[in-house]
C-alpha cells in the first residue's frame, strides 16, 4: 500500500503530491492547523508535522482545517464521483434504462459535463455502461425467468431483434445453452487475484460468459461450475491469462467512487477489455469435447 509510512507521507507531501489527497492528512503543531497533502501552504518543519488516516482523526486531535486546501469539504474528485455514483444508482434501480438527459439530471451537471465526468471515474460512455447493466441484467433473469422471452422482457429490452443482435457479447452462448447451465459449450476461465479481490473470468469462443468478483478464488469457481453444471470447463491457457490480468488491470476503478457501486466498474470493464480484445481479432481456440 502506498503513503502506508510516515516517510513516505512526508515525501508526499513535500512534492505536494495530488494523489495522495484523501489517502491521508497531515497537522502541523505549531500552528493547530491539519490539511491535504497538496495543500500549497509553505512547508512546515518535519519535526512538527503529524499524520492521520482520516480528518476525524485530526479533528479528534483538536486540529482545525486549513482555511487554503478545505480538507473538510469534498475534493473536485469526490463531488464527481459522487455525482456518478448518483446515476449508478438509477441505473441499477431503474426499470426502464434513463436517458442520458435523466443521468445529468441526477448527477446535477449538464448533459455534456456530466459525459465527460462519468467517461472519466468510470472509463466508459453512460450508455455504455447502461448497456452493460441491461447485459447483467438478462443474465440474472435467464437464471430464474420461466422463458428466454419473459427474461429479455424482464431485462428491460423494447425488442427481441435487440436483444438476440447483442446476445453473444452479453452471453458467450445461445440463450437457450445459458439458461441450461452452458449446454454444450466449452468454457475457458481464468482467475487474476488483486488484493483485496479476486476476479474471475469465464469465456467461451463466442465471447464472455461470466466476470465473478470476490474475496476467495476457490469460491469462485465453484460458484462458474454451479452456474455452468452442463459445460465442459477448462483452464485458460496463459494468452488468456494474460489478456484477464490486463483486463483486470485497466478496469480499475478510482478510489473515490463509493463502495457500493465499486464492483459494477470493475466487472463492466473487465468484460469491455474483453470484448475490445474479441474484436481486435483475439479468439479462443475451441476445444473439441475429448
Ligand atoms: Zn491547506
Amino acid at each position: 500500500l502506498s503513503f502506508g509510512s510516515d516517510d513516505e507521507r512526508w515525501a508526499a507531501v513535500m512534492r505536494r503530491d495530488r494523489q495522495a489527497d484523501g489517502m491521508f492528512y497531515y497537522s502541523v503543531v505549531t500552528t493547530g492547523v491539519y490539511g491535504r497533502p497538496s495543500c500549497a501552504a509553505r512547508l512546515a518543519r518535519r519535526e512538527n508535522v503529524r499524520f492521520f488516516d482520516t480528518r476525524e482523526d485530526a479533528e479528534r486531535a483538536s486540529f482545525r482545517p486549513c482555511g487554503r486546501c478545505r480538507p473538510d469539504e469534498p475534493t473536485v474528485g469526490e463531488q464527481h464521483a459522487a455525482a456518478v455514483a448518483r446515476a449508478c444508482r438509477l441505473i441499477e434501480f431503474a426499470h426502464d434504462m434513463p436517458t442520458l438527459d435523466e443521468l445529468a439530471d441526477v448527477a446535477r451537471f449538464s448533459r455534456f459535463h456530466f459525459h465527460r465526468i462519468f467517461k472519466a471515474v468510470m472509463g466508459m460512455t453512460p450508455h455504455e455502461y447502461v448497456a452493460m447493466h441491461r447485459a447483467e441484467r438478462v443474465r440474472e433473469e435467464l437464471s430464474r425467468s420461466e422463458t428466454v422471452t419473459e427474461a429479455i422482457y424482464r431485462a428491460g429490452f423494447n425488442s427481441n431483434g435487440n436483444f438476440y443482435a447483442a446476445s453473444a457479447w452479453m452471453l458467450g452462448m445461445t440463450p437457450t445453452s445459458f439458461r441450461s447451465g452452458g449446454q454444450g459449450t466449452c468454457i475457458h476461465f481464468a482467475v487474476h487475484e488483486r488484493l483485496p479481490e479476486s476476479v474471475l473470468v469465464a469465456a467461451t469462443e463466442k465471447g464472455v460468459c461470466a466476470v465473478l468478483i470476490g474475496d476467495d478464488p476457490r469460491a469462485l469457481v465453484r460458484e462458474l461450475e454451479d452456474r455452468f453444471p452442463q459445460a465442459r470447463l477448462v483452464a485458460g491457457d496463459w494468452r488468456f491469462t494474460e489478456l484477464v490480468a490486463d483486463a483486470v488491470g485497466a478496469a480499475a476503478p478510482k478510489r473515490d467512487l463509493p463502495a457500493e457501486v465499486r464492483g459494477h466498474p470493475l466487472r463492466h470493464g473487465v468484460w469491455q477489455a474483453l470484448r475490445n480484445a474479441n474484436a481486435s481479432g483475439w479468439q479462443l481456440t475451441h476445444h473439441a469435447a475429448s
